[in-house]
């Protein structure tokens, strides 16, 4: 498999060189040159496999450049760090289902993506003989499961800005308690997007990007995509036969989780129905589905700040295929992004939008109520991310597909809003009990890309 800029401006690529790009060198996204499609025969033979059986088989769909003995390893490596056997166990409450994907180290689904990476940046780190310095953006929740990633692993030191005290108390102290010598927190004055826009300025200087071996961990890296289409593909195959079908909802923010539902949904023909584009009110996503256009909001925080973004990084992957592919077309109209803010879309492509894609704005109470009716009814506790998604699909299940709700992070990593809903605070999970003892590390520096710069230029590995 070789792969491609969504602008259109570089030769087919190998999976491996296209995990050390991260961001396309002609400033667009890589996509595999064609997405795999598998028939119902490996289907069947599938259904039996354990969850890194499975991952073994459709990343080897993504990644053949890699010797099978050693993705397999690689895999291995990557879910035995999760607590849970079934790595991303399926609970069941009547047509609802939650799939649970936050049994890694930093108790969120990053973690799904991020223990790969890091495994997978450490393996060619070591057959190249080169090093490298990760630099990203996190809303909370990408940061801590990048650090855990490669925190201590040799050729590797990592940047990662987040918003000053925008993220939860949780959040930041599972960054910042990780004190290995080749971690790097810096706080920036601002928000995430502003975050985000300085590293995709320092990403687009090729020279320095070249110069100091930058590396990308943001979910614009191909490598986490592929790796997140492994449980769509793991619960479509427990819930559906040849002939029926799955819903899934998915709480988006920089629609990097929804893309790999995409993804599966073009593997599995048939058995995928709905993806539902559930947003909080941060709700760019929302407007683009529902009145055809894609245009910049302002930020608001919320009680999922994960999701408290209104540019969608991976937003020009689904671009790029709604747009048959034409990479001109879509180079053109980020171009035009860029400058005016705003993309609209015609009548016909909006029905397009509107085949791929249910969505629903759940607003900062419906969140709340959400989490305390689903805990009355049912005793299972949702974290205010997991709670967006359960709330879009409450309004939008059929009540005979099974809907599956992807359970994006631990309710304890979220507790002030949790409590806030059920009235009782909740029991922190073992992992994140004892943070505030540990010993922190952090720089504060204002949203200044030159300032960014500079402290990567004395800090390199
Ligand atoms: C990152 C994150 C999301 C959103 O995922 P995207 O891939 O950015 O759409 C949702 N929930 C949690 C807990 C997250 O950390």
């Amino acid at each position: 498999m070789k792969y491609i800029s969504t602008r259109g401006g570089i030769s087919p690529i190998s999976f491996k060189e296209a995990v050390m790009m991260g961001l396309a060198v002609d400033g667009g996204l890589l996509l595999p040159e064609t997405l795999p499609v598998v028939g119902e025969q490996q289907l069947a033979a599938w259904r039996k496999l354990s969850y890194p059986d499975l991952a073994f088989e459709v990343l080897s769909l993504f990644i053949s450049d890699i010797p099978p003995a050693d993705l397999r390893d690689l895999i291995k490596r990557s879910y035995a760090t999760f607590d849970h056997a079934e790595i991303t166990p399926l609970l069941r409450f009547d047509h609802l289902h939650i799939m649970e994907l936050f049994h890694g180290p930093t108790l969120a689904f990053k973690d799904v993506a991020l223990q790969f990476l890091g495994n997978v940046f450490e393996y060619l780190l070591a057959e190249s003989g080169e090093k490298m310095n990760i630099l990203g953006a996190t809303s909370g929740d990408t940061g801590s499961a990048a650090i855990y990633g490669v925190r201590g692993k040799e050729r590797i030191n990592i940047f990662i800005l987040h918003p000053h005290k925008r993220v939860s108390r949780i959040q930041e102290l599972q960054m910042t308690t990780v004190t290995d010598a080749n971690v790097f927190n810096l706080a920036i004055r601002g928000t995430f997007d502003d975050g985000q826009a300085i590293v995709k300025s320092i990403f687009n200087d090729i020279d320095f990007k070249t110069r100091h071996h930058l590396g990308a961990v943001n979910s614009i890296n191909w490598a986490r995509i592929v790796a997140q289409v492994v449980y769509y593909v793991y619960a479509a195959l427990k819930l559906t036969e040849p002939g029926t079908k799955v819903d899934f909802s998915v709480p988006t923010g920089n629609f990097g989780d929804i893309f790999a539902g995409f993804v599966a949904r073009s593997l599995m023909p048939g058995r995928i129905r709905r993806l539902v584009l559930a947003t909080n009110e941060n709700d760019l996503l929302t407007r683009f589905v529902r009145d055809g256009e894609y245009s910049l909001g302002k930020v608001v925080q919320t009680c999922s700040p994960s999701m408290d973004i209104q540019l969608a990084s991976n937003f020009e992957r689904f671009l790029y295929y709604l747009y048959e592919e034409n990479a001109d077309r879509t180079r053109d109209a980020m171009e035009g992004f860029a400058e005016s803010g705003s993309i609209r879309f015609s009548a016909e492509e909006q029905v397009t939008i509107r085949k791929n894609f249910r969505t629903k704005t759940v607003s900062e109470q419906e969140t709340l109520e959400t989490i305390r009716d689903f805990y009355e009814e049912h005793g299972y506790i949702l974290d205010p991310h997991t709670a967006v998604g359960v709330g879009a699909a409450e309004s939008i299940a059929d009540g005979e597909t099974p809907m599956v709700c992807l359970a994006t992070a631990h309710p304890g990593k979220f507790g002030e809003a949790v409590e806030r809903a059920i009235g009782r605070p909740i029991e922190l999970p073992p992992g994140l009990a004892g943070l505030a003892d540990k010993d922190s590390r952090c720089e504060v520096l204002d949203a200044d890309a030159g300032l960014i710069r500079t402290f990567i230029q004395e800090n390199e590995v």
